[in-house]
């Protein structure tokens, strides 16, 4: 039988199910990556579970998202972290050494290896040939345990590449192409597999640009072939022996066709607030920038720094526009400075930060009030960067430098410079001391601080909901309405009681509140209810508050799986229309007492006496966990036995 390359890779980790699409499928994970916000979950878990050793041949712990140490509450959320994952036998990379999906990238992934990882940009790792996919805290917590990771078999997409890139058009441009014709819905259910001649092209960090960001589509992962160019980059931080080609075969039969002609692509961006709400550069040309950075795990490889550093190179950056970079990881800061970029970059002008995540996640270079912000990153989800009032626009590096030296948003093509060539070194400088090895001792006592608080207690749920609807919200409320990002909020992430007092404080602030008043209740959204990012608080905070179930149009995959680890039940419409029938304040009523797998269930609508039907996306597993008030219920009366 002929296989796409993405049959070949869930094969190699299948230990449940078949490549039936639409099926359920369970995988060993080869290996996994936690980073230092979403794995205090993680291990708060693990430590409920009183699991002693990890039971995965890799796992690796990143200190890259969390970094702000303005008081005492992150600082000892990594010590806590480095001293139970030293206990449980995980690598732990030393804080601020790199953003974790480029550092593991350069040090960990292997093609044909799956990871699963306790962010959404793990699938990253798509770019050698990996099969990588995002998870939350708790499904990590379940994969360092040994546990088999379940998901719904997806189609699989082929992108076929031709073509050749133009000058100053990089491939941050070749994702927004994919995002600009499928949209932050059009990748849910499936996998992007990208191949054809154009591939040949792209180089290992320019394909983990593309598989990174298409996280944006909602697709379960992406990933390209491990080829000569997977070789030579592997070679480069001496893992040649990690190597082994990986294709399709000829022949494979894919669920759908994509075709993009690099060689036709030209600039584009995404507007505020949503990585899909694409236009050609031209359509803003000339747009004032009041702030640009440069960074993320999308954005800042070696080959990124090096095409900065050739715009910037013998200029300043204008004078209205503040300007700051958070380069990948220590080696690439090393490697940019032995070729010169570095000082190309500072002397034009740019702040350069830690090798973090920053800004991108709200945790520092928050934009000035109604600010321009032009990005490298894949996000620009309404608040994200902590100032509400912000308008942040997605582009490549180049499109981010050229108008950073103009001052208005420049297409990096009229500049009066050739583009570079990128080539790899031969060797980067060895950076293995970044990571230290676990110890392995049982006698580790985590330390926690003050700030530190066990996951709450979670009751079973009952046979009968009947609740208020206390939230109606409409399409594409992300992870970060519900849960905000920014520094203020950050640091609370491992204390549940006071997190859930800002939930969905960007859609209503009395939010939290009105729940408590009322002991729970029911939220209402229209489609892809929960995109973005893995973040599972957002998941805990409103089951915290009270909330028991969720009728959406359609459910983001990574956030209906935490929504269904933590206890919230989530429901569609059979017949979407039938959201107009609910407003905000009615009283909803459901039997909960038999919940199935495909069931329709007939929700009553007290307040107007209609009735609607209903059913959950959610698999009999899943469900058992909701009934059982989550799934760290079940696995605590499995481990005892
Ligand atoms: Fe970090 Fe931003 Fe990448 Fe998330 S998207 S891993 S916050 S750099």
């Amino acid at each position: 039988m002929k296989l796409t390359l993405t049959e070949k890779l869930i094969k190699n980790s299948l230990v449940e199910g078949s490549l039936e699409r639409g099926t359920r499928i369970g995988i060993k994970a080869d290996q996994a990556l936690m980073h230092d916000l979403n794995a205090m979950m993680t291990y708060l878990a693990l430590e409920s579970l009183e699991l002693d050793k990890v039971k995965i041949n890799l796992a690796v712990q990143y200190i890259d998202h969390n970094m702000m140490q303005a008081d005492f509450k992150n600082d000892d959320d990594h010590r806590y972290i480095q001293d139970i994952t030293s206990k449980l036998g995980i690598i732990t990379a030393r804080p601020g050494s790199g953003i974790c999906h480029q550092l593991h990238l350069e040090h960990w992934g292997i093609p044909g290896k799956s990871l699963i990882g306790g962010d959404s940009h793990t699938v990253a790792a798509g770019g050698i040939a990996m099969l990588s996919i995002g998870v939350g805290g708790f499904d990590s917590a379940m994969v360092l345990a040994g546990e088999t990771f379940y998901f719904t078999m997806p189609k699989i997409v082929k992108v076929e590449l031709t073509g050749k890139l133009p000058p100053f058009v990089s491939a941050k441009n070749i994702i927004l192409e994919v995002l600009r014709r499928i949209g932050v819905k059009g990748g849910v259910g499936k996998i992007l597999e990208y191949t054809g001649p154009g591939v040949k092209t792209l180089n290992v960090a320019e394909r983990s640009t593309i598989t990174n960001m298409g996280q944006e589509t909602g697709a379960t992962t992406s990933v390209f072939p491990s080829d000569e160019n997977t070789r030579q980059w592997l070679r480069a931080y001496n893992r040649e022996k990690d190597y082994q080609p990986l294709e399709a075969d000829d022949g494979a039969v894919y669920d759908e066709v994509i075709k993009i002609n690099l060689s036709a692509l030209e600039p584009l961006i995404a507007l505020p607030h949503l990585p899909d709400n694409i236009v050609p550069l031209s359509d803003v040309l000339g747009t004032k920038v009041d702030q640009v950075m440069i960074g993320s795990c999308t954005n800042t490889a070696l080959n990124d720094i090096l095409s900065v550093a050739n715009i910037l190179k013998g200029n300043t950056v204008h004078k209205d526009v503040d300007i700051g970079l958070y380069p990948s990881t220590r080696t690439v800061i090393r490697e940019s400075v032995m070729r010169g970029a570095y000082d190309d970059i500072v002397s034009a002008g740019v702040r350069i930060f830690e090798p973090i995540c920053g800004g991108c996640n709200g945790n520092g270079f928050a934009p000035k009030t109604d600010g321009i912000s032009l990005r490298t990153t894949p996000r620009n989800f309404y608040g994200r960067t902590g100032t509400k009032t912000a308008q942040v626009y997605l582009c490549s590096p180049e499109v981010a430098a050229a108008s950073a030296l103009y001052g208005v948003i420049t297409d990096p093509r009229t500049l009066d410079i050739d583009d570079i060539k990128y080539e790899l070194p031969e060797r980067f400088l060895d950076d293995s001391n970044i990571f230290v090895m676990p110890s392995l001792s049982p006698d580790i006592v985590p330390r926690r601080g003050p700030n530190i608080k066990p996951i709450p207690p979670m009751e079973a749920m009952e046979d009968t909901i009947k609740e208020k609807v206390l939230l109606k919200l409409d399409d594409d409320i992300t992870t970060d309405h519900i849960c905000p990002a920014g520094a203020k909020y950050l640091p609370i992430r491992s204390n549940i009681p006071e997190l859930s007092k800002h939930g969905f404080k960007m859609v209503d602030e009395t939010f939290p509140n009105r729940a408590k008043e009322a002991g729970g209740g029911i939220i209402v959204a229209g489609e892809n209810y929960g995109q973005g990012s893995s973040r599972e608080q957002a998941a805990i905070i409103p089951r915290y508050l009270g909330i028991k179930a969720v009728i959406a149009k359609s459910f983001a995959r990574l956030h209906l799986a935490n929504m269904c680890n933590w206890g919230i039940l989530p429901l569609t419409f059979v017949d979407r229309r039938d959201y107009e029938k609910i407003s905000s304040e009615d009283i909803l009523e459901l039997d909960t007492s038999n919940l199935k797998e495909n069931k329709i269930y007939t929700l009553v609508n007290k307040t107007t006496g209609e009735k609607i039907s209903v059913q959950s996306p959610a698999s009999q597993d899943e469900l058992n966990y909701i009934k059982a008030g989550g799934r760290i219920n079940l696995v605590k009366e499995k481990l005892k036995g």
